[in-house]
């Protein structure tokens, strides 16, 4: 799933080809109604022809495009989403399930095998993202704010950090490597997380996303920018899915346990409970 330096690599991407131009038409292909989820399919259609993009933002893992009706068309990719600019004349990827076509003879595409992105239409973009907190490169992920949300759980580290309550954007790649890179194995209970480990564990979130954004995003599986090519960080991870390979820090070999429901790496040897 695109975690924040993904969604964030796509929406600077996109930003450029999207900001200014008018959607010409929207088309959600059968199969894919779910895809609308606030309106109707053809409705949706409707409703975003005609209307110009003001501008494109994230927050977490959603896309957030603010139209010139004061609406706010957002999108999530899910599982295996991707948007992909290309030209209208462009043959469909064979996942495609929309387009939107634009005013300049662009258009995008939305690919997505397993058919679990959304897009809403909302007034206040809020409405479309429920239980969802600060976005984790802002200024409101804060180390109080991820010292107290670790304080008040009895849940694991790893759990804490996937909670989109607590840092949106973070998911199972970066929750893994934020936990290497702060030393702390994933399976320590968050309320024996001290002040100084909250500090150093918010810093090790914020470098892994930044050092993963400056790589254009991780493509483990599906992830493509908004251009239709890989990201790069993948090759560079220290933990996520390197599981029976030599930890580069302590040589010890990294192993893979199921911690939050999730498959999770972690060193035996130099992360702490
Ligand atoms: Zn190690």
């Amino acid at each position: 799933m695109p975690e924040l330096p993904e969604v964030e690599t796509i929406r600077r991407d996109l930003g450029p080809l999207l900001v200014g131009r008018t959607i010409r038409c929207a088309r959600i292909h059968p199969g894919a109604e779910r895809l609308a989820v606030t309106d109707p399919p053809r409705a949706m259609e409707q409703a975003l022809a005609g209307r110009r993009v003001e501008a494109l933002d994230r927050h977490g893992k959603y896309l957030l495009a603010a139209l010139d009706d004061g609406r706010t068309w957002v999108l999530h990719l899910r599982m295996t989403g991707s948007l992909v600019h290309t030209t209208a004349d462009a043959p469909a990827h064979r996942f495609e399930r929309a387009r939107v076509d634009l005013d300049d003879g662009s258009s995008l595409r939305l690919n997505d095998m397993r058919k679990f992105g959304t897009w809403h239409l909302v007034d206040d973009p809020a409405d479309a993202m429920p239980y969802c907190g600060p976005d984790a490169l802002s200024e409101a992920f804060s180390v109080r704010w991820l010292r107290d949300a670790l304080r008040r759980r009895r849940t694991s580290v790893k759990a804490v950090l996937l909670d989109q309550q607590v840092a949106a954007g973070v998911g199972n790649i970066y929750a893994d490597e934020a936990c290497w890179i702060a030393g702390i194995d994933p399976r320590t209970s968050a309320s024996r997380i001290g002040p100084k480990r909250a500090e150093r564990l918010h810093a090790a979130v914020r470098q892994t996303l930044e050092e993963s954004l400056g790589d254009r995003g991780s493509s483990f599986s599906d992830y493509r920018d908004g251009l239709g090519a890989e990201g790069m960080h993948h090759v560079k991870v220290h933990v996520f899915r390197r599981e029976g390979q030599p930890c580069g820090r302590c040589s010890r070999t990294i192993l893979k346990a199921r911690v939050a429901g999730r498959g999770t790496h972690f060193c035996p040897g130099c992360q702490r409970r």
